[in-house]
């Protein structure tokens, strides 16, 4: 959380260096954080005639992140509202109806695992639950760490054909025909929500929801680009600092979310083929305009050679950095004019 706090910070800082007063606009720059959403670091930043009236402008985007936020949680059940913990909770005795917000994005889900060849799967939930209690159990108490039981991830990796995760837009229910799946769209569900609300959000603002960050357009009306960082997997300073003007930045690390058993770092992004975190790259980072799929692509490259991940991009005219563990970087075609010189 601390790595991620700084990364916003630096972030707010580089976006933040024009903190005087523009003309002919007479507007400032002013920036908001929310510590309550996706259980992490949510940072917007815009120019507005005063601090009362920034804030005034962002309520809108925060409730409605805060909408989705409840809406995609699998681990928390909220009054008054079906979410996903409630569909994994219940959907496999019968169909749970929930908002159309919620079937978009599974439909999204399902168009995406068919894209990257399952590389991306929604419905891998089971496995990862595993994954999650080793990690909170090994992170509360290090000293007695360990790792999923293999028989049982070889049990949970038999119910994770998202085929059995059955939407009906008429009637607006979920149903789940497989009792022992459940869904986690964890490797999604920031990116998603960012574009939705972006969608309707002004002009020149920078967004950074846990470092999935969107810009919805330049920095002032002289089409000045925001500075986007990304994160040295090791620490320290950024790799790079890139020029942003509209469209987002999404970056996985291995560093994000990580535990150790016998000294050696296990992170939080799982090849549904061998059902371990993969150990390709320390990080990667996707430029492209909409958010969501931004943020399917970086989960995906994690667990795909460069080859293969560039395959991908060309499919969505996607951009990428590719970080390994031996500090190595590699770029797609087009990404290195992104950089700040
Ligand atoms: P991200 O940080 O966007 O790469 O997403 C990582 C999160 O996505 C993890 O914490 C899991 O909740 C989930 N996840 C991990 N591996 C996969 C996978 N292969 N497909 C879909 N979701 C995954
Ligand atoms: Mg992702």
């Amino acid at each position: 959380m601390k790595k991620l706090i700084s990364l916003i910070l630096c972030l707010v800082l580089l976006g933040g260096c024009s903190a005087f007063v523009e003309k002919p606009s007479g507007k400032k720059q002013y920036s908001a954080t929310f510590l309550d959403l996706f259980d992490t670091v949510t940072t917007m930043v815009g120019k507005a005639e005063s601090k009362q009236a920034f804030e005034t402008s962002v309520k809108p985007i925060r409730d409605e992140l805060e909408r989705y936020h409840k809406f995609f949680d699998i681990y928390e059940q909220y009054e008054g509202i079906n979410n996903l913990k409630t569909v994994n909770d219940k959907a496999s005795i019968s169909p749970v109806m929930v908002d159309a917000v919620i079937l978009d994005l599974l439909q999204d889900c399902k168009d995406y695992y068919t894209a990257t060849n399952g590389v991306f799967n929604p419905a891998m939930g089971s496995v990862l639950k595993l994954w999650h209690d080793a990690r909170e159990d090994g992170v509360n108490d290090p000293a007695n760490a360990y790792l999923p039981d293999s028989d049982a991830l070889t049990k949970a990796s038999q119910h994770m054909n998202p085929d059995n995760i059955i939407l009906d837009r008429e009637s607006l229910t979920v149903f789940i025909s497989d009792p022992e799946l459940k869904i986690d769209v964890g490797a999604i569900a920031k990116g998603w929500a960012v574009q939705k609300v972006c969608e309707n959000a002004p002009e020149g603002l920078l967004i950074s929801v846990g470092g999935n960050v969107y810009a919805t357009g330049p920095k002032d009306e002289k089409g000045t680009a925001w500075s986007v960082g990304i994160q040295d997997p090791k620490g320290g300073n950024n790799l790079h600092v890139l020029n942003v003007t509209s469209g987002s930045v999404v970056t996985s690390g291995s560093y994000q979310r990580a535990f150790a058993v016998d000294g050696k770092l296990y992170h939080h992004i799982i090849d549904p083929v061998t059902l371990y975190p993969s150990e390709l790259w320390t990080s990667v980072t996707i430029v492209c305009e909409d958010s969501g799929l931004a943020d399917v692509l970086s989960t995906s490259l994690f667990l795909l050679d460069r080859e293969q991940g560039q395959a991908l991009l060309d499919k969505f005219g996607a951009k990428a950095l590719w970080v390994d563990a031996k500090e190595n970087l590699y770029y797609s075609p087009g990404f290195r004019d992104l950089i700040r010189n």
